[in-house]
């Protein structure tokens, strides 16, 4: 057994590969209507031994399960082990029910996903929420990997966050620890209130401004253009005016939702992942705004990009079985 645990027993002496201790998938959703799965699978160094994506139709749950299930057999036979099996996704197991709870790929919602797949594949499944796997990662050998207390924050098709604290995720009592993302906005002012409603039910939540399509949306509201998060970054940096004011805007009201962060955790570091904390006019001045919302005499607390870029998630998922094995 390694330091990190849980390698599953051998059926037969590995032909190409080293040992195999963790695989995981993550579901996405996105525009296309389409569930997005990711297969990763990691050696005890946490190198990448083998990654594989499909994508299933996002109204289909058996079809998500049969496609999972697929990966992972696949996977086993071209690397001829089986490994422990970690999931990072949206939403959250309620601990109340044993259901997906919150996923924004809601066919998920209500769900025994983690039941369902572990008698498919006759194993014991941890699944933790996309951000918690997230800041996970970054905590055990990523950006944040020297610090104590870590809040890892995700900014893409979503907006979530996850506590770290000495390498341990902290889930929460209710599996919703470092939900940011359904939060409203803080210190809104008169043209963001209520803001536009959120899939959760509410509206103003932190989500709908950050998100990608939260940008997209104050970029089309100020030119009627429809640019994506991407192309806004992009015809900032090439002078567009408007594009600009909207990344000012957003860097305020980013600064504005991480000081409540600091002012309840006062974590020793904050990590941005997902895909537009790749945008670099994000981060210059970006603690001195927060520093200004915050109930302190200033902060230093360092801000700073994922190490381990988009495989952040799926890493930490992995890493979910660091410290114990399957059973
Ligand atoms: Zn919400």
């Amino acid at each position: 057994m390694s330091a990190f645990g849980g390698r599953a027993e051998v059926a037969a002496p590995p032909r190409r590969c080293g040992r195999i201790l963790r695989y995981f998938r993550i579901f996405r959703w996105d525009k296309m209507d389409v569930i997005k799965i990711e297969l990763i699978a990691l050696d005890e160094n946490g190198a990448t031994l083998l990654r594989h994506r499909v994508s299933t139709p996002i109204g289909d749950y058996v079809g998500t399960l049969s496609a999972i299930a697929d990966l992972v057999l696949s996977a086993e036979r071209e690397l001829c082990q089986k490994g422990t099996l970690g999931i990072a996704s949206p939403g959250a197991v309620s601990t109340r029910t044993g259901l997906l709870k919150n996923s924004n790929s809601t066919v998920l919602n209500g769900r025994p996903l983690v039941r369902d797949l572990s008698q498919r594949l006759g194993r014991p499944i941890r699944l933790e929420n996309d951000a918690n796997c997230f800041a996970l990662s970054e905590a055990v050998d990523g950006a944040a990997a020297a610090a104590h207390v870590v809040f890892g924050v995700i900014l893409g098709t979503g907006v979530g966050g996850g506590i770290v604290i000495g390498k341990e995720l902290i889930a929460g009592h209710n599996s919703i620890a470092g939900e940011w993302g359904h939060n409203p906005l803080p210190w809104a002012t008169e043209s963001e209130r209520p803001g536009a409603p959120c899939y959760c039910g509410k509206s103003g939540c932190v989500e709908t401004f950050l998100s990608g399509a939260g940008l997209a949306r104050d970029y089309h509201s100020r030119t009627a253009r429809h640019l994506t998060a991407k192309e806004i970054a992009l015809a900032a940096a090439g002078g567009d005016r408007c594009a600009q004011e909207c990344l000012t805007v957003y860097q305020d009201r980013l600064a504005r939702s991480l000081a409540v962060v600091i002012n309840l955790l006062d974590p020793d570091v904050i990590v941005l992942g997902g895909g537009l904390s790749n945008m670099v006019q994000l981060y210059a001045g970006l603690a001195a705004l927060v520093g200004n919302y915050t109930f302190s005499d200033g902060i230093d607390t360092p801000i700073v990009r994922a190490a381990h870029g988009d495989s952040s998630g799926v890493r930490g998922a992995a890493w979910l079985w660091s410290t114990a094995s399957p059973t």
